[in-house]
């Protein structure tokens, strides 16, 4: 590969999504020049068709540091971006449906306390029916998370990169990294519009992302997997928190238009070749069904519409979001396993802090790229040029 002279930058990231559109602002705001390669355009997959949920209630300890990290910044986003994203800071609430189910939450709760965490509070079946007048009877309690919220997915997307191209970060979308390749102290990425060269690269190809690891000898198992949504029709409004189920896979929310989003983790077939995931009429059926069995009164209600998103998802459900260990001067941040829109603004910032010392600000240790096993390949360690 032979790099294009005017195609030369300080970093590279591949992937238009929040995560590689935060970075690229993170990396800019530093002083460095940055191109960002988008295959299509940018939100087009995981990022800006997601449910928007800015959850911190239910994560993997691992997570909980960078997920309050990113509330704070989800609270301010237009200082950081210049757009709020329509964030609103509804609380969200995660029901129990039985006595078995509370203990459970107990269980979660005491084990954050532990850890010296208090964003998740236990509340009772009165406070639930302060917070959601509306809902069944037979619902015991909750875990709630008061400063978590919501968002709209695509104007956050949208606003990082806005940002970003402000920053001086040059995009160029409809442009597929095709192949990365070390070069000296430079990094080579071969696409269908030259040859793009940088001393440092970004991996946030989200489902993709596991292709541009393997080239350099670093194979994860990060598989792409399909999410599902649904939106109904508008009715009167009966909820403002986020509400998730405890015993069921459930996660929805109203709009101030209406309409409510129904989600919660369905998943689906995905094609990653193809890019596109498949909407699987059934689970969305049951899905429908949990909805009407915590609110009766929306039995009539109609679905207007659905879809599925491509998401990156790793087997222990937490992303990686790492330095290469093969290769000089690559970051990674991907595998993001269904929860990765809340974490977007805090990514950016480590993965700039990564790129340009070396370490981060929060611990980062359990998203290490070699957690699961010692890599295979050597194509990065050897160097050519
Ligand atoms: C239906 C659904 C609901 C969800 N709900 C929530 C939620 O409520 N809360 C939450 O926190 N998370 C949620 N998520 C997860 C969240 O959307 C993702 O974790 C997050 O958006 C991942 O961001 P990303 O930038 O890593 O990936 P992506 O958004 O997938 O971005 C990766 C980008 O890389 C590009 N790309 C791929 N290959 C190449 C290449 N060769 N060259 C250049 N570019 C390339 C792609 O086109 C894509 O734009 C949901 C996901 C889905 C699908």
């Amino acid at each position: 590969m032979k790099p294009d002279a005017k195609l030369g930058a300080d970093v590279i990231v591949i992937g238009g999504g929040l995560q590689g559109t935060s970075s690229a602002l993170q990396l800019a705001r530093r002083g460095l020049r940055v191109t960002l390669l988008e295959a299509e355009y940018c939100g087009r997959h995981a990022s800006g068709v997601n449910a928007g949920g800015v959850r911190t209630l239910g994560r993997h300890v691992a997570e909980i540091p960078l997920a309050l990290a990113a509330r704070k910044l989800w609270h301010r986003l237009a200082e950081l971006t210049g757009d709020d994203a329509d964030f609103v800071p509804s609380g969200q609430l995660k029901v129990a449906e039985s006595e078995a189910e509370m203990e459970v939450l107990r269980d979660r709760v005491a084990q954050l306390q532990a850890l010296g965490f208090t964003h998740e509070a236990l509340v009772d079946a009165h406070t639930v029916r302060e917070l959601v007048p509306s809902i069944a009877p037979h619902v015991t309690g909750a875990i709630w998370a008061h400063e978590d919220g919501h968002a709209l997915p695509y104007r956050a997307v949208t606003g990082f990169r806005r940002a970003a191209e402000r920053a001086g970060v040059a995009i160029h979308e409809g442009t597929p990294a095709l192949q990365v390749e070390r070069m000296g102290n430079h990094w080579l990425i071969r696409t269908k519009r030259g040859t793009f060269s940088a001393s440092h690269l970004v991996n946030t190809a989200g489902a993709w992302a596991g292709e541009f690891a393997a080239q350099v000898g670093e194979p994860v198992p990060v598989q792409a997997g399909g999410l599902m949504l649904m939106i109904t029709y508008r009715v009167a409004p009966f909820v403002k928190p986020v509400l998730g189920a405890t015993g069921r896979a459930l996660s929805f929310k109203q709009f101030a238009n209406g309409t409510v989003l129904i989600g919660g983790g369905l998943r689906c077939e995905a094609d990653a070749k193809a890019r596109h995931g498949e909407v699987d009429m059934l689970k969305l059926a049951t899905s429908a069904q949990t909805v009407t069995a915590l609110f009766p009164h929306l039995g009539p209600l109609a679905i207007n519409r659905a879809w599925a998103g491509v998401e990156a998802f790793m087997p222990d459900d937490i992303p990686v979001i790492s330095r290469s260990r093969t290769a000089p001067d690559l970051v990674h941040a991907f595998g993001f396993s269904a929860h990765g829109f809340e974490l977007g603004p805090i990514v950016g910032q480590i993965v700039a802090e990564l790129v340009t010392e070396g370490h981060a600000s929060l611990p980062v240790e359990a998203f290490a790229i070699d957690r699961f096993g010692k890599p295979q390949g050597t194509q990065a360690a050897t160097q050519r040029g």
